[in-house]
């Protein structure tokens, strides 16, 4: 769990790591996106502060390096929300707690993740503790919902910022099974897992695919019949339709490359080599995006669906 291990996250690594080696804050506010990073950042922070070799990072073999990675060192609470809030009773014991000295003589490190979900009461604890910094004390907070924390305990931590993560790097991380997932995860390997873990995803694909390998056989009114069936909400419209654009991208790609290696959908090659309707694949993209945009301003997703179907098939071309 030391920084190296933690991907996509460069510019929030330099801020942080510059900080803890210069002079160590009392507080730290970890905010961007869930499902990036940051619990594990806290917690390589933890151990970097606490390892007797770090230099740019923790060794993550001594003893304190391998505690704190099995949850098991004494100096560093992780504070998870206790249902949907942090509450006063699991703040309250950290004075008495900070009021010590740290049991292996290094820094005791507290990390409060979704932050955002302290009560009033927990929070108003919090900031009093906050405001009586102790020498090697450190709170980390993460949240995803910044806006959310109390002005006053912002204004007491340094801020670290985290990004959404590239589909590439969410790919380094849960392997090349996630490739499609990570498209539609909006930067976040959490997101990202969640999908891989949804049963309906993998059945959605195969229904999509199917459908498109049929579209230049169908009459509209069996498109429409197709869209009716899926019953689409917004996201599972947006699904759907990336789906789509991943399927005629990919036929864009062969067509031009005749590269199997460049598919996105690399079990669907079959599929690009025979179908051999001739269409303006480019123009084909720019009609999903727009339905894309269209599914994002609430236009009603089965509609969009239906009409975005039209346009890319075969026998309507009109734009
Ligand atoms: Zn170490």
């Amino acid at each position: 769990m030391s920084f190296a291990q933690i991907k996509g996250q460069d510019e929030a690594l330099n801020v942080l790591r510059s900080v803890l080696q210069n002079r160590p804050t009392h507080s730290y506010l970890f905010c961007g996106p869930e499902g990036v990073g940051k619990k594990m950042t806290a917690l390589a922070a933890a151990q970097f502060l606490n390892c007797p070799f770090a230099g740019d990072d923790a060794c993550g073999q001594c003893p304190s390096c391998r505690k704190i990675a099995l949850g098991e060192h004494a100096d560093v609470i992780l504070l998870e929300p206790d249902g949907a809030s942090i509450k006063i009773e699991q703040v309250r014991p950290l004075s008495t707690l900070t009021a010590l000295r740290s049991f292996e003589g290094g820094y005791q490190v507290i990390i409060l993740n979704e932050a955002h979900l302290l009560t009033e009461q927990a929070a108003n604890s919090l900031l009093k503790i906050l405001e009586e910094p102790k020498e090697k004390t450190v709170f980390i907070l993460i949240t995803s919902k910044p806006e959310a924390i109390l002005s006053t305990i912002r204004s007491r931590c340094t801020v670290i910022n985290f990004k959404g993560l590239s589909a590439t790097v969410i790919v380094e991380i849960l392997g090349e099974q996630a490739a499609q997932a990570a498209l539609l995860a909006n930067g976040s390997v959490k997101t990202a897992q969640d999908i891989l873990n949804d049963p309906e995803f993998f059945t959605l694909r195969q229904e999509v695919h199917a459908f498109i390998t049929r579209l230049p056989s169908l009459s509209n009114a069996q498109t429409v019949e197709q869209c009716e069936l899926w019953k689409p909400n917004k996201a599972k419209a947006i699904r759907i339709l990336s789906f789509v654009e991943f399927w005629f991208r990919d036929l864009l790609i062969y067509r031009l490359s005749q590269n199997a290696e460049l598919l996105l959908n690399k079990d669907c090659l079959e599929s690009y080599q025979s179908f051999t309707a001739d269409l303006d694949l480019l123009s084909i993209l720019e009609k999903i995006e727009q339905a894309m945009s269209y599914l994002r301003q609430n236009v009603s997703p089965q509609l969009t669906l239906a009409v975005c179907f039209f346009k890319i098939s075969p026998l309507n071309n009109f734009s």
